[in-house]
């Protein structure tokens, strides 16, 4: 990830100001979450089995960055897995979160979710059999560091949309987490700089199937409901939004 892909109104940001970014709810064909969605009840049997499937660098990952999307901040997260699947780490970007929360880089330029996860680590600890997975592809920064500490292996699970140029596809990651991962990134995007910031806009060309899914979903939606139970909802839609997107590069 590049180290300020948010506009300056994030930075800028005043009480108030995010609900004001999201303007009025809009009518259908929105998704939001129903008012009486709780537990699994929101969730589809496909959704729930495909989660399950998903394996926690993927699931973790994204809950991580859906925290993220919650608190303000950019939706990018990151877990360091041990070879039995262990959570040796986890960490989401800071870097545009409001005041607050404990990681040691919040509010800097380095807080990137990589790195906020590896600041976790105690100096000298073997990293050799461990796995990093990102919901988006590191940047240079936190690739070299993932390096630099001798992280095992780095997965992710989408190209980031705030790429200059499109990046490599990730391997091994079903389609529809890439999907997720870069709805969320851009719901970030357009809750907090608006639909009509520039990585929306080279997103809406880059990857169509994700913002077309984007301009269905509420806002709202992504407050009211645990990633499952939001993912329940939009599941088929996510699902139809991989096939066109594999459909369309060719995969
Ligand atoms: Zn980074």
């Amino acid at each position: 990830m590049p180290g300020h892909p948010l506009r300056p109104q994030l930075l800028v940001r005043t009480p108030g100001a995010r609900r004001r970014a999201h303007g009025p709810v809009r009518p259908a064909p929105h998704r939001v979450a129903p008012a009486d969605v709780t537990g699994c009840c929101a969730v589809t049997v496909d959704s729930i089995a495909a989660w399950h499937d998903a394996g926690s660098g993927i699931t973790r990952s994204l809950e991580l960055a859906h925290r993220s999307l919650l608190a303000g901040g950019l939706p990018v997260g990151a877990v360091v897995l041990g070879p039995g699947g262990d959570v040796v780490a986890e960490g989401r970007n800071r870097a545009y979160d409001p005041p607050g929360g404990d990681d040691r880089l919040q509010g800097s330029p380095i807080a990137h979710a990589e790195m906020n996860a590896l600041a976790r680590i105690a100096v000298g600890a073997d990293l050799s059999t461990t796995t990093l997975w990102s919901s988006h592809r590191p940047c240079g920064m936190c690739a070299a560091a993932c390096e630099f500490t001798g992280v095992g292996r780095v997965r992710f699970v989408a190209p980031d949309p705030s790429d200059d140029q499109p990046g490599p596809e990730p391997t091994g990651v079903d389609g529809q987490w890439l999907i997720v991962a870069n709805l969320l990134f851009l719901a970030g995007i357009r809750a907090y700089s608006g639909a009509d910031a520039p990585i929306l806009r080279q997103a809406r060309d880059r990857e169509p199937e994700t913002t077309g899914l984007l301009d269905t979903v509420a806002p709202q939606l992504w407050e009211t409901a645990t990633l499952p139970d939001a993912l329940g909802l939009l599941w088929p839609d996510v699902v139809d939004a991989a096939q066109q997107r594999r459909r369309r590069i060719g995969g």
